[in-house]
Protein backbone atom coordinates (compact mmCIF):
# COMPACT_ATOMS: atom_id res chain seq x y z
CA UNK A 1 0.00 0.00 0.00
CA UNK A 2 1.14 3.06 -0.74
CA UNK A 3 1.88 5.90 2.54
CA UNK A 4 1.06 8.85 0.43
CA UNK A 5 -0.89 10.23 -2.37
CA UNK A 6 -0.23 13.21 -4.70
CA UNK A 7 -2.38 14.54 -7.02
CA UNK A 8 0.22 16.07 -10.62
CA UNK A 9 -1.37 18.68 -12.81
CA UNK A 10 1.24 19.78 -15.26
CA UNK A 11 -1.09 23.08 -15.82
CA UNK A 12 -0.41 25.59 -19.52
CA UNK A 13 2.88 27.25 -20.67
CA UNK A 14 5.90 26.06 -19.00
CA UNK A 15 3.98 23.88 -16.71
CA UNK A 16 4.34 20.76 -18.08
CA UNK A 17 8.50 21.31 -17.80
CA UNK A 18 8.68 22.39 -14.21
CA UNK A 19 6.00 20.36 -13.18
CA UNK A 20 8.09 17.05 -14.84
CA UNK A 21 11.14 18.50 -12.76
CA UNK A 22 9.29 18.60 -9.43
CA UNK A 23 7.70 14.99 -10.30
CA UNK A 24 10.38 12.99 -11.04
CA UNK A 25 13.16 14.99 -8.30
CA UNK A 26 10.20 14.01 -5.27
CA UNK A 27 10.09 10.61 -7.00
CA UNK A 28 13.29 9.80 -6.46
CA UNK A 29 13.99 11.71 -2.80
CA UNK A 30 11.01 10.06 -1.79
CA UNK A 31 12.35 6.64 -2.69
CA UNK A 32 15.76 7.09 -1.16
CA UNK A 33 13.83 8.49 2.34
CA UNK A 34 11.47 4.66 1.74
CA UNK A 35 8.43 6.31 1.46
CA UNK A 36 6.12 4.97 -1.17
CA UNK A 37 4.41 7.96 -2.92
CA UNK A 38 2.38 7.59 -5.75
CA UNK A 39 1.59 10.41 -8.54
CA UNK A 40 -1.19 10.32 -10.15
CA UNK A 41 -1.18 12.44 -13.52
CA UNK A 42 -4.84 14.52 -13.95
CA UNK A 43 -5.46 16.57 -16.85
CA UNK A 44 -5.95 20.81 -16.36
CA UNK A 45 -5.91 23.48 -18.12
CA UNK A 46 -5.73 23.08 -22.22
CA UNK A 47 -4.54 19.48 -21.77
CA UNK A 48 -8.01 18.75 -20.47
CA UNK A 49 -9.80 21.09 -23.31
CA UNK A 50 -8.22 19.48 -25.93
CA UNK A 51 -9.89 15.75 -24.21
CA UNK A 52 -12.72 17.43 -22.61
CA UNK A 53 -13.85 20.37 -24.19
CA UNK A 54 -13.15 21.91 -20.95
CA UNK A 55 -10.39 23.57 -18.87
CA UNK A 56 -11.35 22.02 -15.71
CA UNK A 57 -13.26 18.75 -15.92
CA UNK A 58 -15.18 16.99 -12.66
CA UNK A 59 -13.24 14.36 -12.38
CA UNK A 60 -9.93 16.26 -12.42
CA UNK A 61 -11.25 17.86 -9.28
CA UNK A 62 -12.35 14.50 -8.16
CA UNK A 63 -8.90 12.88 -8.61
CA UNK A 64 -7.44 16.02 -6.83
CA UNK A 65 -10.11 15.14 -3.85
CA UNK A 66 -8.79 11.53 -3.79
CA UNK A 67 -5.14 12.26 -3.00
CA UNK A 68 -3.74 13.45 0.02
CA UNK A 69 -2.49 16.84 -1.43
CA UNK A 70 -1.34 18.40 -5.08
CA UNK A 71 1.53 19.46 -7.10
CA UNK A 72 0.13 22.25 -9.64
CA UNK A 73 1.53 24.37 -12.81
CA UNK A 74 0.81 27.51 -13.74
CA UNK A 75 -2.78 28.17 -15.76
CA UNK A 76 -3.41 30.50 -18.25
CA UNK A 77 -5.68 33.30 -17.02
CA UNK A 78 -8.31 34.68 -19.33
CA UNK A 79 -7.23 33.49 -22.54
CA UNK A 80 -8.94 30.07 -22.71
CA UNK A 81 -10.95 29.26 -25.85
CA UNK A 82 -14.71 31.18 -25.69
CA UNK A 83 -16.33 27.92 -25.64
CA UNK A 84 -14.69 27.00 -22.54
CA UNK A 85 -16.88 26.52 -19.70
CA UNK A 86 -14.47 26.41 -17.09
CA UNK A 87 -12.72 29.99 -17.78
CA UNK A 88 -11.89 31.94 -16.33
CA UNK A 89 -8.80 31.81 -13.68
CA UNK A 90 -8.99 28.14 -13.02
CA UNK A 91 -6.76 28.31 -10.49
CA UNK A 92 -9.16 30.48 -8.50
CA UNK A 93 -11.76 28.10 -8.59
CA UNK A 94 -9.60 25.54 -7.14
CA UNK A 95 -8.29 27.24 -4.16
CA UNK A 96 -12.38 27.97 -3.77
CA UNK A 97 -12.68 24.52 -4.07
CA UNK A 98 -10.89 23.41 -1.86
CA UNK A 99 -11.26 25.82 0.46
CA UNK A 100 -7.36 27.16 0.16
CA UNK A 101 -7.32 30.65 1.98
CA UNK A 102 -3.85 30.87 2.58
CA UNK A 103 -1.35 31.27 0.10
CA UNK A 104 2.71 30.62 1.82
CA UNK A 105 4.90 32.41 -0.36
CA UNK A 106 8.69 32.53 1.34
CA UNK A 107 11.38 34.54 -0.01
CA UNK A 108 15.01 33.78 0.64
CA UNK A 109 18.12 34.77 -0.85
CA UNK A 110 21.08 32.26 -2.44
CA UNK A 111 23.19 34.72 -3.05
CA UNK A 112 27.13 33.57 -3.59
CA UNK A 113 28.28 36.98 -3.64
CA UNK A 114 27.31 38.66 -0.49
CA UNK A 115 26.02 36.09 1.98
CA UNK A 116 25.51 39.30 4.24
CA UNK A 117 23.04 40.11 2.23
CA UNK A 118 21.01 37.14 2.85
CA UNK A 119 16.84 37.91 2.89
CA UNK A 120 14.46 35.93 4.59
CA UNK A 121 10.63 36.59 4.82
CA UNK A 122 7.65 35.11 3.99
CA UNK A 123 4.63 36.77 2.78
CA UNK A 124 1.00 35.37 3.73
CA UNK A 125 -1.06 36.56 1.20
CA UNK A 126 -5.15 35.94 1.62
CA UNK A 127 -6.12 33.55 -1.10
CA UNK A 128 -10.06 33.86 -1.66
CA UNK A 129 -11.51 37.22 -2.20
CA UNK A 130 -10.39 40.96 -2.30
CA UNK A 131 -10.41 42.00 -5.75
CA UNK A 132 -10.89 38.19 -6.55
CA UNK A 133 -13.72 37.69 -5.18
CA UNK A 134 -14.83 34.97 -8.49
CA UNK A 135 -18.46 36.00 -8.40
CA UNK A 136 -20.13 35.61 -11.55
CA UNK A 137 -20.82 38.73 -12.96
CA UNK A 138 -20.09 39.28 -16.97
CA UNK A 139 -16.54 37.62 -17.17
CA UNK A 140 -16.59 35.92 -13.70
CA UNK A 141 -14.68 38.36 -11.56
CA UNK A 142 -15.97 41.01 -9.83
CA UNK A 143 -15.97 43.91 -12.66
CA UNK A 144 -18.65 45.03 -14.30
CA UNK A 145 -19.44 47.40 -16.84
CA UNK A 146 -22.48 50.27 -15.46
CA UNK A 147 -22.63 52.05 -18.96
CA UNK A 148 -19.98 52.05 -21.79
CA UNK A 149 -17.56 54.32 -20.24
CA UNK A 150 -17.71 52.67 -16.97
CA UNK A 151 -16.42 49.93 -14.94
CA UNK A 152 -17.25 49.01 -11.65
CA UNK A 153 -14.58 46.71 -9.23
CA UNK A 154 -15.73 44.92 -6.24
CA UNK A 155 -13.42 44.17 -3.63
CA UNK A 156 -14.69 41.74 -1.10
CA UNK A 157 -13.10 41.50 2.94
CA UNK A 158 -15.04 39.01 5.20
CA UNK A 159 -14.21 39.40 8.93
CA UNK A 160 -13.70 35.06 9.03
CA UNK A 161 -11.33 35.46 6.32
CA UNK A 162 -9.22 38.12 8.05
CA UNK A 163 -9.08 36.44 11.13
CA UNK A 164 -8.07 33.07 9.63
CA UNK A 165 -5.25 34.34 7.65
CA UNK A 166 -3.77 36.72 10.23
CA UNK A 167 -3.75 33.73 12.64
CA UNK A 168 -2.02 31.67 9.12
CA UNK A 169 0.93 34.56 9.62
CA UNK A 170 1.14 34.49 13.42
CA UNK A 171 1.37 31.17 13.47
CA UNK A 172 4.40 31.03 11.20
CA UNK A 173 5.94 33.96 13.11
CA UNK A 174 5.59 31.47 16.08
CA UNK A 175 7.40 28.60 14.42
CA UNK A 176 9.88 30.36 12.08
CA UNK A 177 11.28 32.21 15.20
CA UNK A 178 13.56 34.62 13.54
CA UNK A 179 12.31 38.16 14.14
CA UNK A 180 8.99 37.36 15.46
CA UNK A 181 7.45 40.28 13.45
CA UNK A 182 4.46 39.91 11.59
CA UNK A 183 3.66 43.19 9.17
CA UNK A 184 0.24 43.85 8.62
CA UNK A 185 0.19 45.97 5.06
CA UNK A 186 -2.35 47.85 3.81
CA UNK A 187 -4.29 51.00 2.72
CA UNK A 188 -6.73 52.20 4.95
CA UNK A 189 -6.40 55.39 4.76
CA UNK A 190 -7.90 54.61 1.34
CA UNK A 191 -9.72 51.64 1.65
CA UNK A 192 -11.01 52.31 5.23
CA UNK A 193 -13.66 49.79 5.22
CA UNK A 194 -11.80 46.90 4.23
CA UNK A 195 -8.33 47.26 5.55
CA UNK A 196 -9.64 48.55 8.26
CA UNK A 197 -11.98 45.20 8.80
CA UNK A 198 -8.54 43.21 7.74
CA UNK A 199 -6.67 45.32 10.53
CA UNK A 200 -9.27 45.11 13.42
CA UNK A 201 -9.36 41.49 13.08
CA UNK A 202 -5.50 41.21 12.39
CA UNK A 203 -5.48 42.84 15.96
CA UNK A 204 -7.28 40.91 17.66
CA UNK A 205 -5.33 37.64 16.94
CA UNK A 206 -2.24 39.72 17.36
CA UNK A 207 -3.18 40.13 21.13
CA UNK A 208 -2.98 36.56 21.55
CA UNK A 209 0.41 36.27 20.47
CA UNK A 210 1.59 38.91 21.88
CA UNK A 211 4.08 39.43 23.39
CA UNK A 212 5.88 36.68 21.87
CA UNK A 213 5.25 37.96 18.25
CA UNK A 214 4.90 41.34 17.48
CA UNK A 215 2.58 43.27 15.12
CA UNK A 216 3.28 46.50 13.45
CA UNK A 217 0.72 48.03 10.59
CA UNK A 218 2.13 49.29 7.63
CA UNK A 219 0.60 51.05 4.12
CA UNK A 220 1.20 49.04 1.28
CA UNK A 221 3.11 52.08 -0.79
CA UNK A 222 5.80 52.45 1.56
CA UNK A 223 5.79 48.80 2.57
CA UNK A 224 6.83 48.46 -1.67
CA UNK A 225 9.34 50.56 -1.16
CA UNK A 226 11.09 49.40 2.16
CA UNK A 227 11.13 45.89 0.17
CA UNK A 228 13.89 47.43 -1.79
CA UNK A 229 15.37 49.70 0.69
CA UNK A 230 15.52 47.37 3.92
CA UNK A 231 14.16 44.34 2.64
CA UNK A 232 16.36 42.13 6.00
CA UNK A 233 13.81 43.80 8.15
CA UNK A 234 11.15 41.62 7.35
CA UNK A 235 9.84 38.77 8.57
CA UNK A 236 6.42 37.62 8.30
CA UNK A 237 4.05 39.88 5.69
CA UNK A 238 0.77 39.41 5.94
CA UNK A 239 -1.40 40.99 3.69
CA UNK A 240 -4.77 40.42 1.32
CA UNK A 241 -4.63 38.94 -2.49
CA UNK A 242 -3.75 41.46 -4.57
CA UNK A 243 -1.31 43.30 -2.81
CA UNK A 244 -0.07 40.19 -1.91
CA UNK A 245 0.03 39.41 -5.67
CA UNK A 246 1.76 42.44 -6.28
CA UNK A 247 5.04 42.45 -3.47
CA UNK A 248 5.23 38.90 -3.31
CA UNK A 249 6.53 39.58 -7.57
CA UNK A 250 8.58 42.38 -6.21
CA UNK A 251 10.06 40.33 -3.25
CA UNK A 252 11.10 37.73 -6.07
CA UNK A 253 12.73 40.01 -8.02
CA UNK A 254 15.53 41.07 -5.16
CA UNK A 255 16.47 37.46 -4.83
CA UNK A 256 16.67 36.07 -8.73
CA UNK A 257 13.12 36.29 -10.03
CA UNK A 258 10.56 33.94 -10.48
CA UNK A 259 12.06 30.80 -10.98
CA UNK A 260 12.93 30.14 -7.57
CA UNK A 261 10.22 31.36 -5.54
CA UNK A 262 7.97 29.15 -4.30
CA UNK A 263 4.30 28.61 -2.77
CA UNK A 264 1.83 26.71 -1.45
CA UNK A 265 -1.88 27.37 -1.58
CA UNK A 266 -2.92 25.67 1.98
CA UNK A 267 -6.10 25.53 3.56
CA UNK A 268 -7.82 23.69 6.85
CA UNK A 269 -7.68 20.21 4.77
CA UNK A 270 -6.18 20.49 1.75
CA UNK A 271 -3.00 22.21 0.18
CA UNK A 272 -1.66 22.23 -3.22
CA UNK A 273 1.92 23.21 -4.21
CA UNK A 274 2.17 25.84 -7.02
CA UNK A 275 4.74 27.71 -8.56
CA UNK A 276 4.29 31.78 -7.69
CA UNK A 277 4.84 32.42 -11.65
CA UNK A 278 2.92 32.12 -14.63
CA UNK A 279 2.83 30.11 -17.60
CA UNK A 280 5.91 32.16 -19.17
CA UNK A 281 4.34 32.35 -22.68
CA UNK A 282 8.03 33.64 -24.00
CA UNK A 283 9.87 30.07 -22.40
CA UNK A 284 6.99 27.82 -22.58
CA UNK A 285 8.32 24.76 -24.75
CA UNK A 286 11.81 26.20 -25.29
CA UNK A 287 13.68 23.52 -22.37
CA UNK A 288 15.11 26.42 -20.38
CA UNK A 289 12.48 26.76 -17.75
CA UNK A 290 14.19 26.93 -13.80
CA UNK A 291 12.38 24.15 -11.87
CA UNK A 292 13.33 25.90 -8.83
CA UNK A 293 9.95 27.28 -7.84
CA UNK A 294 8.04 24.19 -8.40
CA UNK A 295 10.45 21.70 -6.80
CA UNK A 296 11.09 24.06 -3.30
CA UNK A 297 6.84 24.25 -3.98
CA UNK A 298 6.80 20.48 -3.22
CA UNK A 299 9.20 20.82 -0.25
CA UNK A 300 6.85 23.04 1.28
CA UNK A 301 3.87 20.89 0.81
CA UNK A 302 6.12 17.97 2.02
CA UNK A 303 6.49 19.82 5.43
CA UNK A 304 2.76 21.02 5.17
CA UNK A 305 2.03 17.14 5.24
CA UNK A 306 4.28 16.03 7.93
CA UNK A 307 2.24 17.97 9.99
CA UNK A 308 -0.66 15.59 9.09
CA UNK A 309 0.83 12.36 9.04
CA UNK A 310 1.84 9.69 11.39
CA UNK A 311 4.74 9.30 9.36
CA UNK A 312 5.69 12.98 9.51
CA UNK A 313 9.36 12.66 10.33
CA UNK A 314 9.89 10.79 6.64
CA UNK A 315 7.33 13.25 5.14
CA UNK A 316 10.40 16.02 6.59
CA UNK A 317 13.55 13.65 5.88
CA UNK A 318 12.38 13.57 1.89
CA UNK A 319 12.00 18.11 2.65
CA UNK A 320 15.39 17.90 3.69
CA UNK A 321 16.93 15.64 0.92
CA UNK A 322 15.11 17.54 -2.13
CA UNK A 323 16.13 21.63 -0.63
CA UNK A 324 19.87 20.55 0.69
CA UNK A 325 20.53 19.12 -2.97
CA UNK A 326 18.43 23.27 -4.67
CA UNK A 327 20.65 24.98 -2.25
CA UNK A 328 24.27 23.34 -2.85
CA UNK A 329 23.07 23.55 -6.69
CA UNK A 330 22.49 26.94 -6.38
CA UNK A 331 24.90 28.34 -4.58
CA UNK A 332 27.29 26.05 -7.11
CA UNK A 333 29.85 28.53 -8.56
CA UNK A 334 29.46 26.72 -11.46
CA UNK A 335 27.23 28.21 -14.15
CA UNK A 336 26.41 24.70 -16.07
CA UNK A 337 24.67 24.04 -13.00
CA UNK A 338 22.68 26.74 -12.82
CA UNK A 339 19.50 27.55 -15.36
CA UNK A 340 19.20 30.83 -17.82
CA UNK A 341 17.88 33.31 -15.96
CA UNK A 342 19.78 32.59 -12.99
CA UNK A 343 23.00 33.58 -15.86
CA UNK A 344 23.80 29.87 -16.08
CA UNK A 345 23.64 27.28 -19.06
CA UNK A 346 21.98 24.74 -18.14
CA UNK A 347 18.37 23.64 -19.71
CA UNK A 348 15.64 22.42 -17.28
CA UNK A 349 16.83 18.40 -18.11
CA UNK A 350 20.32 19.62 -17.19
CA UNK A 351 18.78 21.23 -14.15
CA UNK A 352 17.23 17.78 -13.05
CA UNK A 353 19.66 15.31 -13.65
CA UNK A 354 22.28 17.42 -11.60
CA UNK A 355 20.00 17.26 -9.05
CA UNK A 356 18.99 13.92 -9.33
CA UNK A 357 22.49 13.09 -9.05
CA UNK A 358 23.02 14.94 -5.75
CA UNK A 359 20.14 13.38 -4.49
CA UNK A 360 21.05 10.01 -5.52
CA UNK A 361 25.03 10.79 -3.98
CA UNK A 362 23.22 12.16 -0.89
P1 LIG B 1 1.06 34.66 -17.07
O1 LIG B 1 0.19 35.51 -17.94
O2 LIG B 1 0.75 33.21 -17.14
O3 LIG B 1 1.16 35.17 -15.64
P2 LIG B 1 3.54 36.05 -17.68
O4 LIG B 1 4.60 35.86 -18.71
O5 LIG B 1 2.79 37.33 -17.66
O6 LIG B 1 2.54 34.79 -17.70
P3 LIG B 1 5.19 34.93 -15.73
O7 LIG B 1 4.92 33.61 -16.30
O8 LIG B 1 5.12 35.00 -14.27
O9 LIG B 1 4.20 35.99 -16.25
O10 LIG B 1 6.61 35.39 -16.28
C1 LIG B 1 7.17 36.68 -16.10
C2 LIG B 1 8.60 36.66 -16.62
O11 LIG B 1 9.41 35.81 -15.81
C3 LIG B 1 8.72 36.09 -18.04
O12 LIG B 1 9.69 36.80 -18.77
C4 LIG B 1 9.16 34.67 -17.84
O13 LIG B 1 9.92 34.16 -18.89
C5 LIG B 1 9.98 34.74 -16.56
N1 LIG B 1 9.83 33.48 -15.82
C6 LIG B 1 8.74 33.11 -15.11
N2 LIG B 1 8.91 31.89 -14.60
C7 LIG B 1 10.13 31.47 -14.97
C8 LIG B 1 10.88 30.27 -14.75
N3 LIG B 1 10.40 29.25 -14.03
N4 LIG B 1 12.11 30.18 -15.31
C9 LIG B 1 12.62 31.19 -16.03
N5 LIG B 1 11.97 32.35 -16.27
C10 LIG B 1 10.73 32.49 -15.75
Amino acid sequence: MNDCKIAVLKGDGIGPEVVESAKVVLKAASESAGLLMELIDFPIGMEAYRVFGRTLPPSTLEGMKSCDASILGPLQTGSYPSDDKDSPMSSGKIRKYFDLYANIRPVRSFNREKPNTKIDLVIVRENTEDFFPNINLHKGYGEFWTDKNTVLSLRVIRRSSCERIARTAFELASARNKRKLVTAVHKSNVLAEGDGLFLEETRKVAKEFSPQISLEEKLVDSTAMELVMNPKRFDVILTTNLFGDILSDEAAGLVGGLGICPSLNAGKDYAIAQAVHGTAPDIAGKGIANPVSEILSTVMLLEWLSFRNADGLRFKEIARIIENAVVSQLLSQNQDERTLDLGGNASTQDFTSMLLRRISDG
